[in-house]
């Protein structure tokens, strides 16, 4: 048997945002300053909302409880997640809190967070992935719109992440043939988006990659990504090297395809500060990534992987 989540509602294309119909008393919740959101808001039609705009990157449970004891007793109808990841996971876990509904609308399109069972909120500053069928959106609106202003960096990992979860998904060891047609139809899309210079595909993209790496899973490039996210490499960035050497190790379909997106966005070689035996014993516990890679993957793999990202540039 397989199982297949996805949001009750997807609306998406040009217009979904400032077409789709939004209740009264909602509470928006956004990482962006004022002066960017009220345009938006203004875009989308929005009347009688509240607003809470301090969610911060890498959300903390204490802001999800702030914000919560913050509109008790104000009869918020549902909450609008509106900005990167970050603001729509505290609205995911909010919304299991409390009950209340969740509209996602994703700023900036990569991670396709709006279309996951996924969230991650930190816990005494430890970062922690979590998964709950209660984080599906009861809508998910994604509209180009919001493409236009997002700077080169954050839209050039954003398209790396994508295309790393629809193909590390295509192969993973929990794929199913309708997660595969959705992982298939993402990386096509996301490769004509990046290679022919195409940005408005990349949101639809992004939102069939949440679909299919969303009910599989990433493997080893996202395992290897890690310990360099650990040091402060943007997330997007250190798949670029990551998932390709990653390809390469499982002899992937994608492998050349997806080197060629990365040539395409100019990634820089990676590099690390730990010592490569340490960071292998970082990564092999996670057996979340590494048990769903279609081939075993021995420690020793893991420090060749590592050897072969910062003593060679996979991506030349
Ligand atoms: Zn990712």
């Amino acid at each position: 048997m397989w199982k297949i989540l996805i949001p009750k509602k997807i609306a998406y294309g040009e217009d979904a945002a400032k077409e789709f119909d939004y209740p009264e008393n909602a509470l928006i919740i956004t990482t962006t300053e004022s002066k960017i959101y009220e345009k938006w808001i203004d875009y989308m039609g929005i009347k009688n909302y509240h607003i809470y705009d301090k969610v911060t990157p890498d959300p903390a449970i204490e802001t999800i409880e702030t914000i919560k004891n913050e509109f008790d007793g104000k009869n918020v109808s549902c909450y609008i997640g509106l900005g990167g990841g970050s603001s729509l996971d505290v609205c995911k876990y909010l919304s299991k809190m409390t009950g209340v509904p969740k509209i996602l609308i994703p700023t900036t399109f990569g991670t396709g967070a709006e279309m996951t069972t996924y969230a991650v909120i930190s816990f005494d500053h430890k970062k922690k992935l979590l998964q709950d069928e209660a984080f599906l959106a009861d809508a998910a609106v994604i509209d180009p719109y919001f493409l236009p202003g997002t700077p080169f960096n954050i839209m050039r990992n954003s398209a790396c992440d994508a295309a790393a979860q629809a193909s590390e998904g295509f192969d993973s060891k929990l794929a199913n043939p309708l997660t595969k047609l959705f992982c298939k139809e993402a990386f096509d899309i996301l490769e004509d988006a990046i290679i022919n210079d195409k940005p408005d595909l990349l949101p639809y993209g992004a939102m069939l990659s949440g679909i299919g790496f969303g009910n599989s899973s990433t493997t080893l490039g996202h395992a290897l990504s890690y310990v360099f996210s650990n040091e402060g490499v943007p997330h997007g960035y250190s798949l670029s090297s990551c998932t390709t050497v990653a390809h390469k190790f499982n002899n992937s379909i994608y492998y050349d395809r997806f080197k060629k997106i990365c040539q395409k966005l100019k990634f820089e070689p990676l590099k690390l500060n730990q010592h490569l035996d340490a960071a292998a014993d970082v990564i092999m516990p996670d057996r979340g990534h590494l048990d769903n890679n279609p081939i075993e993957v021995k420690k020793q793999d893991v420090i060749k992987c590592l050897d072969e990202i910062v003593n060679s540039n996979p991506l030349a």
